[in-house]
Order: structure tokens, then C-alpha cells, then sequence
């Protein structure tokens, strides 16, 4: 399977084979997106990134990675400031925008309107989250992470134990997650929320079609025992308008729970950004320092992968090996003050 032209609209598109694609090349580029190789490979190549949602990683990520390889960035940020707010379809902003340059990345909170902006166009148009549908830039970089941290304490991505946990009917990145962690084998998927948050059932049925267990519980206490990864989440609280949602604070991941529950070697995960606020219920900051939270290696892990998603979408991936040089700028060793023993003797 080839991903030129592709649009990247759901983790459907990707088999195995393209994943484990994918993060070989992600590999290769990590040098570039740690700075300390640069690239030319997407000279004179643009990316529109459109975003009529709140960002932070999605858009800065996939702009940073374009920058990276070479190209340039033009975007726009919320349906206020663009022509949409006079009235203007999503097909026409799409034809429009594509005339300006050679890939798309879309976020809006209609899970339909990514779709609309794909099917008016050929330049290829990446979804960067569409309500509580997908996000499969996102999933990518999940598995990558989990690639490299299960290879690290020797582990595979099959036969292994996985907790999602928390808001896994509106938190799009687990369906995502849900499609391209079911492409391994003979794994035991537990779905741990609320039962008003649980995981759609469609999802489910699939992965047990792929021969996968599912177990699914409404108690952290119990259902994170032995698991290899505990995938955290945020409540959506921006898809409820304005509803009360019970969530009680089992839901709260902080280290008094992992100490209690979690092996040495369970890695911790989670999409960010996490609620910080008093009473959130989310993933907490005292376990911060604890080596097995992998959420910035995870968010350092968005660039290089996005970068090979781009170039692979845009037919460019056999011209990056020859394509990387050194660079004469000045980048600290690691990027943060923990990092070292996680990136030690890798690619960076
Ligand atoms: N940043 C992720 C998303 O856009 C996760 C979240 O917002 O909770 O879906």
C-alpha cells in the first residue's frame, strides 16, 4: 500500500506492515526533529493547517515537523477569522485553501466536516481531530511511543495487557488508538470508565472480531492491576454543553494508585492535555518524575512521526536517507532535564 495522495481521515488507512513503515522512518528522522540534523526534503512544499478548535500540540506539532522537512506553513485558527463566518461552505474554503498549498491538516469539533473539506479537494487533507470521532495523527504517535517503550524493557507490541481509562466515548484519540493497537495479536484490551463514557460498541466488536479480549470495568482500583500500559484520558467536558458529568475521583491517576496497582515496567500515557485543575480527576502531577509516565517522550515522539507521515503522504519518503545533513546550530544533548535515560544510545 502506497500513501501517496492519501487523505488521512480515520487509523482505517493504516495495516501493520505501513505502521511498522512508519516508525522506521520515524526513526530515521528523529535526528531532524531533536535538531540535529536538518532536511530539505519538502523544499518549496507548503502545509495549510486549519484549526477551528483549541490546539496546542496537534497544530504546533505538525507545523514544526513541516518547518523541519523543509517546507512552509501557512494556517488559520478558529471559524471567527476565516470566510466561514460570511457564510462560506467547507467545500469552497477547502478548493480555495488547497489552491494555496500541498497538504491540509484540518481540526473541527463536526466529526462530518473534515470529510466535506476532503472531498472537495485532491491535495491530500490529514484529519487533526474531528469531534469525538478521530484522531489519527495522534494514534500514530501513541503507538510509536508504546513501540519504543515496550523495546526498551524488551517487550513487543502482542500479548499485552492495555488499560484505557477514563473518557472513551468522546475522547477521540482512544478510537483511534483502538483501531491501529488491534492491527497486533492476542491482547487483552480493558476499557475502564464510567458506564456513561464507555468505549463505542463498535469499536469493541471489531477488536474482538481480531480475536482480542475485552474486559471492561468501571474501577482504576482493580482493572489497571498488570497492565503493560495504562492509557489515561481527559473528560471531554467540551462535548457535554454545559451537562453535568459524574466522574468520580477513582478516575484520578496519581501516584498513591500506581504504587498501589502498577508493575515496574507498566508505562503510563496519556494524549494531553490533562486537566490540572483542583477536583479534575485526571492524570496528576505528582507522578511527574516518575520514570514509567512517558508523556512527553510521547509528545517529543508527534514530530518525527508526523514528519514521516508527511513525507509519505506527499511521495517523498525514499529521498529523505540522502537528503539528511548536519547542522551548526546549537541544541542542549536532551531535551528535558529526565530524559537521558530514555534516549540514551538511540537516535536522540
Ligand atoms: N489533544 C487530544 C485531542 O485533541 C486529547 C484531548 O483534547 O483530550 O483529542
Amino acid at each position: 500500500m502506497s500513501l501517496t495522495g492519501k487523505h488521512v481521515l480515520s487509523s482505517d488507512l493504516f495495516d501493520r506492515e505501513e505502521l511498522e513503515r512508519l516508525f522506521v522512518l520515524a526513526d530515521l528522522l528523529t535526528p531532524v526533529a531533536r535538531g540535529r540534523k536538518a532536511t530539505r526534503v519538502l523544499e518549496g512544499a507548503v502545509m495549510a493547517s486549519l484549526f477551528f478548535e483549541a490546539s496546542t500540540r496537534t497544530r504546533l506539532s505538525c507545523e514544526s515537523a513541516f518547518l523541519r522537512l523543509g517546507g512552509g506553513v501557512v494556517n488559520s485558527t478558529g471559524p471567527e477569522i476565516m470566510s466561514i463566518a460570511k457564510g462560506e461552505s467547507y467545500a469552497d474554503t477547502s478548493r480555495v485553501v488547497s489552491g494555496y498549498c500541498d497538504l491540509l491538516v484540518v481540526r473541527h469539533p463536526e466529526e462530518t466536516a473534515v470529510h466535506e473539506f476532503a472531498a472537495a479537494t485532491n491535495v491530500p487533507v490529514i484529519n487533526g481531530g474531528n469531534g469525538a470521532g478521530e484522531h489519527p495523527t495522534q494514534a500514530l504517535l501513541d503507538m510509536y511511543t508504546l513501540h519504543r517503550e515496550f523495546a526498551r524493557t524488551g517487550r513487543g507490541l502482542d500479548n499485552r495487557r492495555i488499560a484505557l481509562v477514563g473518557d472513551l466515548r468522546y475522547g477521540r484519540t482512544v478510537h483511534s488508538l483502538m483501531k491501529l493497537i488491534t492491527l497486533y495479536e492476542n491482547l487483552t484490551i480493558v476499557c475502564v470508565s464510567p458506564a456513561h463514557l464507555g468505549m463505542p460498541a463498535a469499536l469493541l466488536e471489531s477488536a474482538e472480531r481480531r480475536g482480542h479480549r475485552i474486559e471492561l470495568s468501571d474501577s482504576p482500583q482493580t482493572a489497571l492491576k498488570d497492565a503493560d500500559l495504562v492509557y489515561a484520558t481527559r473528560l471531554q467536558t467540551e462535548r457535554f454543553a454545559g451537562q453535568p458529568t459524574p466522574y468520580s475521583d477513582e478516575f484520578r491517576i496519581d501516584k498513591a494508585l500506581v504504587s498501589r496497582v502498577c508493575r515496574d515496567d507498566t508505562v503510563i500515557m496519556h494524549p494531553l492535555p490533562r486537566n490540572s485543575r483542583p477536583g479534575s480527576n485526571d492524570l496528576a502531577a505528582d507522578l511527574n518524575s516518575d520514570p514509567r509516565l512517558a508523556i512527553f517522550r510521547q509528545t517529543d515522539a508527534g514530530i518525527p512521526i508526523r514528519m514521516a507521515l508527511f513525507v509519505s503522504v506527499l511521495g517523498a519518503a525514499e529521498a529523505v536517507p540522502d537528503s539528511l545533513r548536519r547542522v551548526a546550530w546549537y541544541r542542549p544533548e536532551y531535551t528535558g532535564p529526565d530524559d537521558a535515560p530514555f534516549y540514551r544510545n538511540t537516535a536522540g
